[in-house]
């Protein structure tokens, strides 16, 4: 008798984890390795925040917190949503959750019937497809030309569209591209989606993570058409580098909100206390340190590419507005070399790996097997030397 469930069957494994194990075990056997695998800014969380946390931890504020977050957080966060982001929300309307990740855990186990299609962007974020799988449904994947910087049309989107359509998931900046969907590029994809019966997840975590002049607006801003329709999704991991404290949050119609609470509830209630009021200092600011952790990964982003783009059969098809990472076509190397390290992104990482000691991540992680993806959250150093190393892992490669 199976021990597991057919759900635990479809669970596939995170390639960036088997990425990062992998160069662990070179790493044990004395190879030197250049991680650019991994999803987090390289900055320590800011000190007030810290210390914010420290003063809860003294005051004993230990704790069981209400499951849907304390009334501090979630005030600041209906604030921050209506002040900044121009989406009125109450904060009843919110509900902290352990990290963006299970927000969107969450809200697709509470609204997905089996079969319900969610219509996804590729290059996509690695767990949306497994989560809709996860919760019953069905991931309908759409992807983006790599001659327009990945980005999906309208009419591409109104095709995907049908009756069993039960959200569009929209992540702009990109992880792992950096795409970012300008306010009137969301209007228009925002008007095919009015006139179905589809809801929207925003999922915004890296909203304050930007550069290039771009101009990020929310997207039920940037659509009124769809008032009511939009689930908020953000966290504070990438903008206050606080991936390991675990907070994030959804905002949205009150309905799914409470459902998601129930949820959360029967699940694994509420989120780290010391977590929470750390992260209400954080919302209050000051913001200052992001401007400068954005400079820092543009300018990596700069050095990377004069060495990435030297190097031939390597292609950008988009130019990162925000996030902190770089997705290289490398397509352009089948028509130079047989070499079964360039048949998938598998194979041309673990190649990259082997050849040069650089981590990066497959592209088949995010539905694009022609392309791996780096990350600028490491320092110059090691961005410098990760893409000299893939630079030299290629001009080897074709000899
Ligand atoms: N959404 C996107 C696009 C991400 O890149 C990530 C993390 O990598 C998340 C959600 C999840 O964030 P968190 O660490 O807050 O769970």
């Amino acid at each position: 008798m199976a021990l597991t469930n057919r759900k635990s069957a479809q669970i596939k494994p995170s390639e960036t984890l088997a990425v990062k194990a992998r160069a662990n075990e070179l790493k044990a056997k004395g190879k030197t390795i250049v991680d650019l695998s991994t999803g987090e800014p390289d900055i320590d969380t800011p000190e007030h925040i810290k210390e914010a946390a420290n003063k809860a931890l003294r005051e004993g504020k230990t704790k069981y917190t209400p499951v849907q977050g304390i009334p501090e957080l979630r005030e600041a966060i209906a604030q921050k949503l209506t002040g900044e982001n121009g989406i009125a929300t109450e904060a009843k309307q919110v509900i902290v959750t352990n990290g963006g990740k299970q927000a969107l855990y969450s809200l697709f186990d509470v609204t997905l019937e089996p079969g319900d299609e969610v219509v996804i962007l590729a290059p996509y974020w690695v767990s949306y497809p497994v989560m809709v799988e996860m919760a019953g449904g069905k991931p309908v994947i759409i992807s983006g030309d790599p001659k327009a910087g990945y980005r999906v049309s309208p009419a591409q989107l109104k095709a995907a569209l049908t009756p069993r359509t039960r959200f569009v998931v929209l992540n702009s900046p990109s992880n792992p591209t950096g795409l970012g969907y300008s306010a009137a590029e969301q209007k228009a994809l925002g008007e095919v989606i009015a006139p179905t019966g589809a809801l929207v997840v925003s999922d915004e975590v890296y909203e304050k993570v930007t550069f290039g002049g771009f101009e990020f607006v929310s997207f039920e801003k940037a659509c009124p058409a769809l008032k009511g329709r939009v689930v908020t999704v953000n966290a504070l991991s990438k903008t206050y580098s606080m991936t390991g404290w675990r907070v994030g949050y959804a905002a949205g119609p009150f309905e799914i909100i409470d459902a998601m609470i129930r949820h959360q509830s029967q699940s694994t209630s509420g989120i780290n206390s010391i977590s929470q009021y750390a992260a209400v200092a954080a919302l209050k600011g000051p913001h200052d340190f992001i401007a400068t952790m954005n400079q820092n990964f543009s300018r990596r982003i700069e050095m990377a590419l004069q060495e990435l783009l030297k190097a031939p059969g390597l292609a950008l098809h988009c130019k990162p507005q925000g996030a902190f990472y770089l997705f290289i076509d490398f397509v352009g190397l089948r028509g130079a070399t047989t070499n079964p390290a360039v048949a998938n992104s598998t194979a041309f990482t673990n190649y990259l790996l082997d050849s040069s000691g650089v981590a990066a991540v497959p592209g088949s992680a995010f539905g694009d097997d022609g392309a791996f993806r780096i990350s600028v959250a490491a320092s110059d150093a090691a961005v410098e030397a990760g893409a000299k190393g893939i630079r030299t892992a290629v001009e080897q490669l074709l000899g």
